[in-house]
């Protein structure tokens, strides 16, 4: 199969599709890859690595849809990028259909065959290409929020470790799932003390048992939410309820009453947020302030981090494009049922039932 890798043009998203790494895999069973001229130049790979990895560089976009059976991406195809695509290729990346009527139609218009990275599926449920991405935020999250706890931006002065002789920081992680648990990690091994909220009680066990007490893990509900809240310097919002807004769990009350100087990063502000008093902000300009609180509300945090977000992707999405890639995607989606359900348009329908109920269209 020909796989093409077109350099994303999304602003300031500096991903790519395929590091030379997975070129190499790709060529070693078999395949084509035409890589787009400087397609990986902001994350430090040059079109010297893709040569040495087996890549063909092609000098533009155009070229590379036109030559290719597959397009590997990152972001959501941009509307010129959809009117590249054509009737029977495959499309393999990150879509968000749900809220984008406008990219929907043009790539219904493109009968192209689209396998959208954040629907696919694996035997628990999981979604296994989206992971990656919430282990990235839920790390960074750390280092963001001790960044929002420095005097410069606003914030108490406190050092999430402290030193021997003065106390460290109280870090409330709310939600422990994958950004969750990810940021306890983190803070943990900046000797923070911790505590983690979450409403499921197996996802409770599971950390009590990886943190072995050094993280404690606390039932939520309101009370427990606002009573570790106001004891925080760092509060950590990584709840998700999925397919739904994030609850409004920390309240603007209890913002008011937390302690002057001390952050909040919501990680999941990509889904409204769950602080009363979250909206979103931008890498130029992370972080506001509200009632002495600072917060940290980046909706696209993996992107300040490109070159790792790159890897963790490619890692995950490597033997999804090799088995798309050998066997061709009719077969690869027959046989595996959990990559079926990342199809989200298929030569002009829509076959993701989640977006034909958002955009009310037939599926
Ligand atoms: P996840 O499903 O792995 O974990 C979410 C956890 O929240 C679950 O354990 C769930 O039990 C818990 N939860 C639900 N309701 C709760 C409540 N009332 N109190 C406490 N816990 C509750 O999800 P994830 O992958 O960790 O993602 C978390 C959020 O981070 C999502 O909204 C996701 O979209 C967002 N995210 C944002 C960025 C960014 O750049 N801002 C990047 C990646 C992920």
């Amino acid at each position: 199969m020909i796989i093409g890798v077109p350099k994303e043009i999304k602003v300031h998203e500096y991903r790519v599709g395929m590091v030379p790494a997975s070129v190499c895999e790709a060529v070693a069973h078999g395949h084509k890859v035409y890589v787009e001229s400087n397609a990986g130049v902001g994350i430090g790979f040059s079109d010297q690595d893709y040569i040495e990895a087996g890549a063909q560089i092609l000098s533009t976009a155009e070229a590379v849809f036109a030559e290719s059976d597959m397009i590997v991406k990152v972001k959501e195809p941009q509307a010129k990028e959809c009117r590249m695509l054509r009737d029977g290729q495959l499309l393999f990346t990150y879509l968000h259909l749900a809220p984008d009527p406008e990219q929907t139609h043009a790539l219904m218009e493109s009968k192209a065959i689209c396998i959208a990275y954040e629907t696919v599926t694996d035997e628990h449920g999981r979604l296994p290409l989206l992971a990656p991405m919430s282990e990235v935020a839920g790390r960074m999250s750390i280092q963001a929020g001790a960044f929002s706890l420095e005097k410069s931006r606003g914030g108490s002065g406190m050092l999430l470790g402290g030193v021997p002789g003065v106390e460290p920081a109280n870090v409330v992680i709310i939600g422990g799932g994958v950004v969750g648990a990810n940021a306890a990690q983190i803070a943990v091994g900046m000797r923070a003390n911790v505590v983690v909220l979450d409403r499921n009680i197996d996802v409770l066990r599971q950390l009590d048992n990886q943190f072995a007490g050094k993280v404690r893990c606390v039932y939520s509900t309101q009370d427990a939410i606002e009573k570790h809240v106001l004891e925080a310097d760092l509060v950590i919002g990584g709840v998700l309820v999925a397919g739904a807004a994030a609850p409004k769990l920390v309240t603007a009350e209890m913002v008011r009453m937390m302690k002057p100087g001390s952050a909040i990063v919501d990680v999941a502000i990509d889904q409204g947020g769950c602080v009363e008093t979250s909206h979103p902000t931008t890498h130029s300009d992370p972080t506001y302030i509200v009632d002495n609180v600072v917060h940290y509300c980046v909706a696209n945090m993996p992107g300040a981090v490109a070159r790792t977000s790159t890897f963790a992707l490619n890692n995950v999405t490597l033997p999804y494009i090799l088995t798309l890639a050998d066997k061709g995607y009719k077969a690869a989606l027959k046989e595996d049922k959990y990559l079926m359900k990342g199809l989200n348009v298929y030569q002009g329908k829509i076959t993701c039932e989640q977006v034909s109920m958002a955009l009310n269209l037939p599926y």
